[in-house]
């Protein structure tokens, strides 16, 4: 019976509280995941371990032997696969990656700000204010694609965010049809499962190593628990923890960070292809929201006038992204172009609605039908 009813759904496109694939373009997308990691340079990505920073005083390592036997091979092809498996073993076979300048591709920021309330802003609004000028806690003056995507019928209530850093309930202020759960807040949708009241509780016994940030492994386990529980549509988890350990010159917890978060990644999408509503219907995307300094001197910095800071990076994998693999020689693209892809994965029209925003990125999403 279940089988037949299933089918029945499934030939039937009309079928109420469905979701409303972009039939017409021939999307398999209907499900999309977003994860930032805060100020990680595309420097790490495509090179793993950067030489220049293993050592106590540019890296600020403690056991620099340690250090070494975890990350360090002799070509930057073993470090990055050591530092980031799911990146290389998957993603860069089965989807996308973008932004290695050392290969002719770059993907920068236009906000010409680098740090991150205005990245996070150019992101999710897919344009970059003026007024969005500092870190401060001020309700963002634009709309983001989530609150947007909130309003969408089929969206509608299944779109959440999940942060790391506290300051995301002005960046991207909760509504109706949009979760978000930002810094140290407990989840108290429905009724938390064991392992989502252990966390609720940790949340409340925790003191933060960092000022408004959440661990991001308490950010990480919840939005687990809430993915599997509430099945988004839309899925943003932004994590932080790699911008706080660089402005502390720890160069070690960087790495540890950046490894823990790439299993992290691998157990995000493992679990969504375990998932119906999410297996061969779901788009990874993974970025940040500004890069860093290059030399063993300024790596830790970000801003303006930190040379190199506007380059980021972008994965993505999923039913609908051609398998490019590590992107050379490419077009350059921005950071204002990631909220229309999402949209366009979602089979909606974002830059029909906001004009100024970036436009999608055609190679993401060339695995269309023609004729649209
Ligand atoms: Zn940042």
């Amino acid at each position: 019976v279940l089988l037949a009813i299933s089918l029945a759904i499934a030939s039937c496109p009309q079928v109420p509280g469905a979701p409303a694939p972009d039939r017409e373009a021939g999307r398999a997308t209907e499900n999309v995941i977003l994860v930032t990691l805060d100020g990680v340079r595309w420097q790490e990505i495509f090179g793993g371990a950067d030489p220049a920073l293993l050592d106590k005083e540019s890296g600020g390592l403690k056991d620099v032997e340690l250090v070494k036997k975890l990350a360090w091979r002799e070509t930057a092809a073993e470090r990055r696969e050591l530092l980031m498996p799911f990146l290389w073993t998957v993603v860069a076979k089965q989807g996308q990656l973008w932004g290695n300048v050392e290969r002719g591709s770059e993907a920068v920021v236009t906000n010409g700000l680098n740090f991150s309330y205005p990245g996070y802003h150019e992101l999710l609004a897919g344009f970059p204010d003026p007024r969005v000028d500092s870190n401060d806690k001020k309700v963002n003056p634009n709309e983001t694609l989530p609150q947007w995507l909130a309003r969408r019928e089929g969206l509608r209530g299944r779109v959440a965010a999940f942060a790391s850093w506290d300051t995301f309930a002005w960046i991207l202020p909760e509504r109706e049809g949009l979760y978000v759960n930002a810094g140290m807040e407990p989840v108290l949708v429905g009724e938390p499962n064991a392992r989502q009241a252990l966390l609720n509780e940790l949340m409340a016994d925790v003191t933060p190593p960092m000022d408004e940030v959440r661990p991001d492994a308490l950010t990480f386990h919840s939005a687990l628990e809430y993915l599997k529980a509430q099945k988004p549509r839309f899925f943003y988890l932004s994590l932080d923890e790699t911008d706080d350990f660089a402005h502390q010159r720890r160069y070690d917890r960087v790495l540890q960070t950046l490894q823990t978060t790439d299993r992290w990644l691998r157990t995000l999408w493992e679990t969504a292809q375990s998932i119906p509503q999410y297996r061969g219907k779901t788009t990874l995307l993974v970025s940040t929201d500004h890069g860093r300094g290059s030399t063993p001197a300024d790596w830790p910095d970000h801003g303006k006038d930190t040379p190199g800071a506007d380059h980021i990076w972008l994965a993505v994998l999923g039913p609908d992204t051609p398998p490019l693999g590590e992107l050379a020689g490419s077009e350059k693209i921005a950071q204002n172009q990631i909220a229309a892809t999402v949209a366009a994965l979602l089979g909606e029209d974002y830059g029909a609605a906001v004009p100024r925003a970036g436009l999608p990125l055609t190679a993401v999403l060339a695995h269309t039908r023609p004729g649209k």
